[in-house]
């Protein structure tokens, strides 16, 4: 637990480059933050300071109309309270209202910075999704923004905190100094004693947190799950509920276990900072009481002195306190700053793609997944004219949608390269490249918005153009007959009006997106696997019109799909075994296509 020079001067780094970080962010974002945090440094300390002194003052006048002094000191006495009162309800007024004001800038802060980790978490690359290393970073950064720093705001408060306390620590001195001096010593070595054992505390307190990081994610992963109404058959039928509850309470255990440990060995410490402040007091109370019995002082001053040293005392653990909290603090927030930060894992081209035709080339392509041992693809080499209308097949794990992902530049080749018209798509920008693409994948997603905004996702929506793509891919009709068409919101999670699509009509919403898009090249994976026999016989005769003459890549367990295809690979044993026209590859005797179709046709035949 105990850090070198080298560690401590890391962590001061980390600590300065969060608090310059937020304090950069709210000046550039909300400037008028900082007329608040002003505000309260001024309204903390008088509060403070009146509570010290004016005592002294009220005392000391009833002191004199106790010992027979005139009716004057009525009056002041009476002045002061009157004075003493209106100052603390102006404060009580100004601290609310800077409160309220703050308030709404930390809910703002708040939103902004869930934005922002979305945003950085959906522009990160797609390699990352899958590495647990970049997902528990992503987790500490939105933990470490939320309550556990308190985001932008909780660490400019504690800052601002800090600064009030220390101009509080400057007024109370002085007027300690000049009613009981020797209470600085006094307060002075209680503090350092406490302090220490305080940040044994906080370093117990960020391990945990550090530890905790993973659990936290599945814990919220397998509640996440159990929460969404589309799992809601698999979960029934499955009857795993009790497993994923089960899951759940194991994390739960987890955390709570961790959280007792936390407790065990912060206690400890707890008892010992009791243990000083009751000496501290002790001493505190005979020094100022022995100077008020040998009349060294008044009784105004024996109050304001008792008050004083109370305050003394509590500012300067508050200063060292919260000069620790927000060490902590900015601890926490550094993992938003190392998320927003986090590595690409690709390369990241420059290049323009350039517009008409486009040739795809594998050249040599080798790949295995990150952080596995296995080649899932090798030696691939295959050329893709401008319009050519490609068929993969193959049994499953045979790396065919790895193909795809390849293509789309979702990862990295581990040997060889791509090319794209000659050039190493690496080299080329990555948004303008992924713009020649319209894929759906079998596993494609749609959300809870509108058709509409389903369909045309990212670009501008245009109902003709909707309703054209709609048409061609047989969905029209049901959405025609939806009550309010494209308007209706698929699921029911925000709309208990929103339809539920048959996985077959999902499946049609998704080939209307990729037509939508308009893209060069035209990619389906399995478009087929959950339509009705009709609607797949229609996509497939349709298929030549609707991708018109645009590359097409076509994956496909049903091999009559196929014929209408100008060139088939067979994906098998990590490579290409067989490349050639339906009718090339048909003829290969005991060739791996011919027995496939073989097997198919029997099925089709009868
Ligand atoms: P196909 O589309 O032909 O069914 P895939 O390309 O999906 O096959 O998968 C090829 C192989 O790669 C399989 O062995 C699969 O388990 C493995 N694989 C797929 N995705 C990943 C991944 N994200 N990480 C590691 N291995 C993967």
């Amino acid at each position: 637990m105990h850090k070198n020079p080298k560690e401590r001067k890391a962590k001061r780094s980390v600590t300065r480059e969060a608090l310059l970080f937020m304090l950069k962010l709210a000046w550039q974002k909300k400037p008028s933050l900082f007329v608040l945090f002003i505000l309260s440094i001024f309204v903390g300390f008088g509060y403070e300071i009146i509570s010290v002194i004016m005592p002294k003052f009220v005392i000391d006048e009833a002191a004199a109309v106790i010992g027979g002094g005139g009716a004057e000191h009525i009056k002041t006495a009476a002045l002061y309270i009157c004075v003493f009162v209106g100052l603390n309800l102006f404060f009580s007024i100004l601290s609310s209202i800077i409160r309220t004001r703050s308030n709404v800038t930390k809910e703002w802060f708040d939103e902004y910075i869930d934005v922002q980790i979305g945003d950085h978490a959906m522009a990160m690359d797609f390699e990352n999704t899958e590495n647990p290393e970049a997902l528990d970073t992503l987790q500490k950064a939105k933990e470490g923004m939320d309550w556990y720093s308190g985001g932008v705001c909780g660490i400019l408060d504690a800052f601002m905190f800090i600064i009030q306390q220390i101009v509080l620590l400057c007024g109370v001195s002085v007027v300690i100094l000049l009613t009981c001096p020797l209470l600085l010593p006094v307060q002075i070595i209680s503090l350092i004693i406490i302090s220490i054992f305080n940040a044994k505390s906080n370093e117990i307190r960020k391990e945990s947190f550090l530890k905790l990081a993973k659990s936290n994610r599945v814990f919220g992963y397998v509640l996440y799950e159990l929460a969404d109404f589309r799992l809601g058959k698999d979960i029934r039928l499955y009857e795993s509920a009790d497993m994923m509850c089960g899951k759940a309470e194991h994390f739960s255990d987890m955390q709570s276990a961790e959280w007792i440990s936390v407790d065990g060995k912060t206690c400890k410490n707890s008892w010992v900072m009791d243990i000083v402040n009751s000496v501290r007091d002790s001493i505190s109370y005979f020094y100022i009481g022995f100077l008020a019995l040998t009349k060294a002082i008044t009784i105004g001053d024996f109050s304001m002195c008792i008050g004083g040293s109370s305050k003394f005392y509590w500012s300067l653990h508050r200063i060292i306190t919260g000069v620790q909290d927000i060490s902590k603090r900015c601890d926490y927030a550094h993992k938003y700053i190392e998320f927003m930060e986090y590595p690409a894992a690709m390369v990241k081209g420059e290049k323009n793609v350039k517009s008409g035709e486009h040739v795809i080339e594998f050249v040599n392509v080798g790949f295995r997944y990150p952080r596995s041992e296995n080649y899932v693809l090798k030696n691939i080499n295959i050329k893709i004219a401008s319009g050519e209308h490609l068929s993969i097949v193959g049994l499953n794990g045979a790396g065919k949608t790895t193909f795809i992902k390849l293509l789309c530049r979702l990862y990295d080749v581990t040997e060889g390269e791509i090319l794209i018209d000659g050039v190493n798509i690496k080299e080329y920008d990555q948004e303008e490249y992924r713009r020649l693409f319209a894929v759906v994948f079998q596993d494609f997603q749609l959300f809870a918005f509108s058709m509409r905004e389903n369909i045309a996702l990212c670009c501008e929506a245009d109902d003709d153009r909707i309703n054209e793509v709609l048409k061609q891919s047989g969905l029209y009709g049901d959405v025609q007959k939806l009550e309010h068409g494209l308007d209706t919101t698929l699921f029911k999670s925000f709309d208990e009006k929103g339809t539920e699509l048959s996985g077959g009509q999902e499946q049609k919403t998704a080939i209307s997106r990729a037509l939508y898009k308009n893209a060069p090249i035209v990619i389906l994976d399995e478009p087929t696997a959950a339509l009705d026999p009709v609607a797949e016989y229609d996509i497939y005769r349709q298929f030549n019109t609707l991708v018109g003459g645009k590359t097409a890549i076509y994956i496909s367990h049903r091999l009559s799909s196929c014929k209408f295809c100008d060139k088939i690979a067979v994906f098998a044993e990590d490579t290409i075994k067989e490349y050639g026209t339906h009718d090339e590859l048909a003829d290969i005797r005991g060739g791996i296509y011919s027995e496939m179709f073989a097997a198919q046709a029997q099925y089709y035949v009868s």
